[in-house]
């Protein structure tokens, strides 16, 4: 389904992506680890078209896409639930919702299935559909950032640290989510701090150090090298 290859890419002299290779299967959750500044959050924006890669390539279903600008990625099918929690905060919950439907390969009708499936999945954002993205929570900011990227129906889903700076409830409802979205058949890779949460959650793990990916496997098989968890996570 998604397929990197030797991807690379810098920030001015800061090679922070080094022949990074990840490959995610269709309906797998593969979770990208590391340290702070291992170079998770630029191979996702490379991926997603945020930023361009200086060398190797990315493919979907064997369509070469290295390079493209982010709304034709998206159309792609591949959206990224960026760090942060990009939403549109002058906008309402709907609005947003359907910003990004708009951005997306949907049909009419299939995007009205979508915003139902959506609600289904986060029913505090259908009961507060009319309420402006600036005055949600951090936590429901992440729900509607999420909401976005299904909004386009995405053949592959990137998730940037989902759990970052939420309280831990939050967190278990989102993780809740995201395996009851793979379950269901999504493709997802998840970029995430917390290790154990990532690990407890998915198939197959890759671990990055300083841009480079030094192992990866099945979640157990990666439990299981201690000195590389050490080496990363203390
Ligand atoms: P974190 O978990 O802290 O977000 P990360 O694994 O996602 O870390 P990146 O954010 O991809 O790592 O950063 C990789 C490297 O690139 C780091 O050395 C970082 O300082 C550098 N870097 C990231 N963004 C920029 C930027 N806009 N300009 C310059 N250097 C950058």
């Amino acid at each position: 389904m998604l397929r990197v290859s030797r991807l690379c890419a810098a920030h001015g002299a800061v090679q922070a992506v080094r022949e990074v290779d990840i490959e995610v299967v269709r309906g797998t959750l593969v979770a990208l680890i590391g340290s702070n500044g291992a170079g998770k959050t630029t191979t996702l924006n490379t991926i997603a078209g945020l930023h361009k890669p200086s060398g190797g390539t990315v493919t979907v279903d064997g369509r070469d896409i290295t390079g493209w600008a982010c709304h034709k990625v998206v159309r792609s099918g591949v959206a990224l639930v960026a760090e942060g929690r990009r939403v549109a905060p002058p906008l309402t919950v709907l609005e947003n919702l359907e910003l990004s439907a708009y951005s997306g390969r949907a049909t009419k009708a299939q995007q009205a299935e979508q915003l139902t499936e959506v609600f289904d999945l986060f029913p505090r954002l259908a009961d507060r559909r009319g309420q402006l993205a600036a005055s949600m929570s951090g936590g429901e900011q992440q729900m509607l950032a999420f909401g976005r990227a299904l909004m386009t129906r995405p053949k592959v889903l990137l998730l940037d640290e989902p759990s970052m700076g939420l309280a831990p409830s939050i967190v278990d409802v989102l993780f809740q989510t995201i395996e009851t979205l793979h379950t269901a058949g999504a493709t997802i890779l998840l970029v995430e701090q917390n290790a154990e949460l990532a690990l407890a959650v998915s198939q197959r793990v890759y671990v990055m150090q300083r841009g480079r990916i030094v192992t990866d496997g099945t979640a157990d098989a990666v439990r299981g090298r201690a000195e590389v968890m050490s080496a990363l996570f203390g």
